[in-house]
């Protein structure tokens, strides 16, 4: 089967940071294809056509991978304004600066001081994205209104 709209794709990938080679994630993903904005557009229009077995490697730089780093994400709270038990690592959502709900991720406790970045982990790196297609199939109609694939590596529901 052709990758073409409304196909649901699971890949293996591996992603590395372009200038470096340095691994940064690897794994499966599905991904419900044409348009839905599942995965980076540019992977999108070079699996498009294809079919099991496929591998490309595409090569994303800033503006198509997570976008720049945005400093104002960053926020350095004090570690009592907290609950017991803060990591790195952990996750936690409050207020961005536009006020709508963001994830902030513990990138580093100093002391009293917990650092927050609410921007993705890999913004601000221009990406090499590695991917073979290992399945092809056609979406369901509740995947297609969802606008995301279901089951195995998929979208999962709470
Ligand atoms: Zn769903």
């Amino acid at each position: 089967m052709q990758i073409t709209a409304n196909t649901a794709v699971t890949l293996h990938y591996h992603i590395t940071e372009l200038s470096t080679g340095k691994p940064l994630d690897s794994g499966h993903v599905a991904y419900l294809h044409g348009g839905y904005d599942n995965v980076f557009p540019k992977v999108e229009a070079a699996l498009e056509g294809q079919s099991v077995g496929f591998a490309t490697t595409v090569e994303l730089d800033l503006p198509d991978a997570f976008g720049p780093r945005d400093p104002a994400l960053a926020r350095v709270i004090d570690k009592k304004d907290f609950p017991p038990g803060v990591k790195v690592g952990g996750q936690l959502q409050g207020p961005g600066p536009d006020g709508q709900p963001q994830v902030f991720h513990v990138v580093k406790i100093k002391g009293q001081e917990v650092h927050l970045d609410g921007n993705h982990p890999l913004a601000g790196l221009a990406l090499r994205f590695a991917c073979k297609v290992t399945e092809v199939r056609a979406a369901s109609t509740e995947e297609i209104a969802h606008r995301h694939v279901h089951g195995g590596h998929g979208h999962h529901h709470g």
